[in-house]
C-alpha cells in the first residue's frame, strides 16, 4: 500500500461546496443513568473510588451470567419511541469480539443484525429551515472500563510510563443511536450536525433516561463525512471522527472534515477509510486507525441471555406516558413565557431551553431567566468554547442569584459579579457574596454619608434638585453608587437625596 497522505492542504469552506457535497452521518452513545449496570447489580453512579463498583460479572470472572437489567430495556424503547423508531418485536444481545484491556471479557455484550430500534427520524431546524435525520437504528450494549495513561505529554498510550484501569464504568448501559448519512445539506452540514446532538440531548433529558453531560462522556458522538462530486448522488469513501463531545466540537468537525478531504480529493487522491482523533484546541482532526466496512468482530448470539421480546402491550403503555414532544414544548413555553419568535429562536439555538424552563420551575421570572442565560451567561460560554450547560452555572444557581435582586439584596450589576464567581468556581452564590462583599448597601446610616459627600461635591445639581428639578438627582445617585462601588441600593438612595434636599 502506498502512504496515505493525512492532508494535503485545507480548502475553504465555500469552495468546498462549489465542486463537492458533504454527507455526514452520527453515531451517538448515550450512557443511561439506571441505577445499576446493564447486566449486574453493580451501582452504575459516576466518580466512585476506582474498582469499587464492580463484581464478577462485569469482571468477566469465569462462570459468572449476566442479567438484563429491565430498566435499561424501558429506557432504550422509550428513546426509540421518542424518535419516532419501530420497536423490535423480538431481538437479541451479541458479542462483539475483541481485545482491550479495559474490556475484561474480551468482547463486548452488544445488538448485532437485530437492533432493539429500527427505522426512526428526527426533525431538525437550523436558521428557520427544517431538516430531517433520519435514524437507522438505535441499540443496546455495554459501557467498557476507562484507562488513563499516566506520563508521556499526550495522554495517550503512546509514550506513557504506565496505564491504570478503572472497571467501575464497565458494564454501564449505553444505548447507540446511529443516523443514516444525511444527504443535501450542503453549506448547512455542519450546522444541521450539530442541531441534531443538540435536538437529541433535549429529548433524552425530557425523557430523564440520561444526565447526557458531554464533558463528563455520558453522552459522545462520532462523526462520520464523505463528500462526493457535486450533483453526483453518490456516497464518497468517509472518515470517523471519533469522540467528540461536545456541540461547538461535532460543527468543526464536519467542518475541518470537509476541507482536509476536499484538500485530498482535489489532489487526485483518495480518502482514506480510517477514525480520526479530534483535537479540541485546534480544531482539526490526526488520523487514527484504518476503519473497513467489515471489521471482523465475529459477532454471534450471546448464549447466556434470553431474547428481549418486549409485549405490545408495554410498548403502547411507554408511548402513552412519553413527555410532551420537543416542537410541541417550545411552541407552548414560547406562549408561556411570552417570548418573540425571535427570542425563541435565539433560546433554542443556544440550546438553553431547558436550562431556562428549570430555572423558571425555581422561581424566576420568563425574562429573569432569559436575561442571564442568553446575555450575560451566553457570552461567558462563547468566551471559553463552551456549551451553556457546561458552564458549571446550574439553573438552581441562576434562579437564587434572580431571588436576591427581586428582594433587592443584589443589584444587576453585583449579580454579574456573583456569576463571575461562580463560574471561577469560587463556591456557592452566598459565599461568594460574603467573600466577595457583595450585599447591597440599604442602610441610612452609611447611604447617608455617601449621600452628603455627593451633594457637598456638587453644589449646583443640588441647588437644581432644591428648585424642584428632581431628574437632576440622576447626577448625585450616579456619583453615590461610583462611591459605593455599585453596592447601594439605588431607589433608596434616591429617596434619601430628595429628602436632604427638600
Ligand atoms: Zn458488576
Amino acid at each position: 500500500m502506498t502512504a496515505v497522505p493525512d492532508s494535503l492542504g485545507l480548502v475553504g469552506f465555500d469552495e468546498v461546496l462549489e465542486r463537492y457535497d458533504p454527507a455526514f452521518g452520527l453515531e451517538v452513545h448515550v450512557e443511561l443513568n439506571t441505577n445499576t449496570k446493564m447486566f449486574c447489580g453493580c451501582p452504575a453512579t459516576f466518580g466512585g473510588e476506582p474498582n469499587s463498583q464492580v463484581c464478577p460479572t462485569c469482571l468477566g470472572l469465569p462462570g459468572s451470567m449476566p442479567v438484563v437489567n429491565a430498566k435499561a430495556v424501558e429506557s432504550a424503547i422509550r428513546i426509540g419511541l421518542a424518535l419516532n423508531g419501530s420497536i423490535a418485536e423480538w431481538c437479541r444481545f451479541a458479542r462483539k469480539n475483541y481485545f482491550y484491556p479495559d474490556m475484561p471479557k474480551n468482547f463486548q455484550t452488544s445488538q448485532y443484525d437485530e437492533p432493539i430500534v429500527y427505522d426512526g427520524y428526527l426533525d431538525v431546524e437550523v436558521e428557520g429551515e427544517t431538516y430531517r435525520v433520519d435514524i437507522e437504528r438505535a441499540h443496546m450494549e455495554e459501557d467498557t472500563g476507562k484507562t488513563t495513561h499516566i506520563g508521556g505529554a499526550t495522554g495517550r498510550i503512546h509514550g506513557a510510563d504506565y496505564s491504570l484501569v478503572d472497571y467501575n464504568r464497565a458494564g454501564i448501559p449505553l444505548i447507540e443511536i446511529v443516523t443514516r448519512p444525511i444527504l443535501g445539506t450542503g453549506a448547512k452540514a455542519p450546522l444541521v450536525a450539530k442541531a441534531y446532538v443538540a435536538a437529541l440531548r433535549e429529548i433524552l433529558l425530557g425523557l430523564g433516561v440520561s444526565d447526557v453531560r458531554m464533558d463528563q462522556g455520558s453522552m459522545r458522538c462520532d462523526v462520520n463525512l464523505s463528500l462526493s462530486p457535486k450533483d453526483s448522488g453518490t456516497l464518497g469513501t468517509r472518515t470517523e471522527t471519533k469522540n467528540v463531545n461536545s456541540l461547538r466540537s461535532v460543527e468543526r468537525a464536519v467542518r475541518f472534515e470537509m476541507s482536509r478531504h476536499a484538500g485530498i480529493l482535489d489532489a487526485g487522491e483518495a480518502i482514506f477509510q480510517e477514525t480520526r482523533h479530534f483535537h479540541e484546541d485546534t480544531g482539526t482532526t490526526s488520523a487514527g486507525r484504518p476503519k473497513s466496512d467489515a471489521d471482523d468482530y465475529r459477532y454471534f448470539p450471546e448464549p447466556d441471555l434470553v431474547p428481549v421480546a418486549p409485549s405490545r402491550e408495554w410498548v403502547e403503555e411507554l408511548r402513552a406516558s412519553l413527555p410532551e414532544r420537543t416542537a410541541d414544548k417550545r411552541a407552548r413555553l414560547q406562549v408561556e413565557w411570552g417570548y418573540s419568535d425571535l427570542e425563541m429562536r435565539d433560546v433554542w439555538a443556544a440550546g438553553a431551553l431547558s436550562l431556562i424552563e428549570a430555572t423558571v420551575a425555581e422561581g424566576a421570572s420568563a425574562q429573569a431567566a432569559r436575561k442571564w442565560w442568553m446575555a450575560e451567561l451566553s457570552r461567558s460560554a462563547n468566551d471559553r468554547g463552551v456549551e451553556l450547560a457546561e458552564l458549571g452555572v446550574t439553573p438552581v444557581q441562576v434562579a437564587e442569584v434572580q431571588k436576591l435582586v427581586d428582594a433587592k439584596t443584589l443589584t444587576d450589576k453585583l449579580a454579574r459579579q456573583v456569576f463571575e464567581g461562580l463560574l471561577a468556581g469560587e463556591g456557592t452564590v452566598s459565599e461568594i457574596i460574603d467573600a466577595r462583599g457583595l450585599a447591597v448597601v440599604s442602610d441610612d446610616g452609611a447611604l447617608g454619608a455617601a449621600v452628603d459627600e455627593a451633594i457637598a461635591a456638587q453644589p449646583a445639581v443640588a441647588d437644581k434638585i432644591r428648585g424642584g428639578n428632581q431628574a437632576a438627582a440622576g447626577a448625585l445617585i450616579g456619583a453615590v453608587m461610583k462611591a459605593t462601588g455599585g453596592k447601594a441600593d439605588a431607589k433608596r438612595v434616591r429617596e434619601l437625596i430628595l429628602e436632604k434636599l427638600a
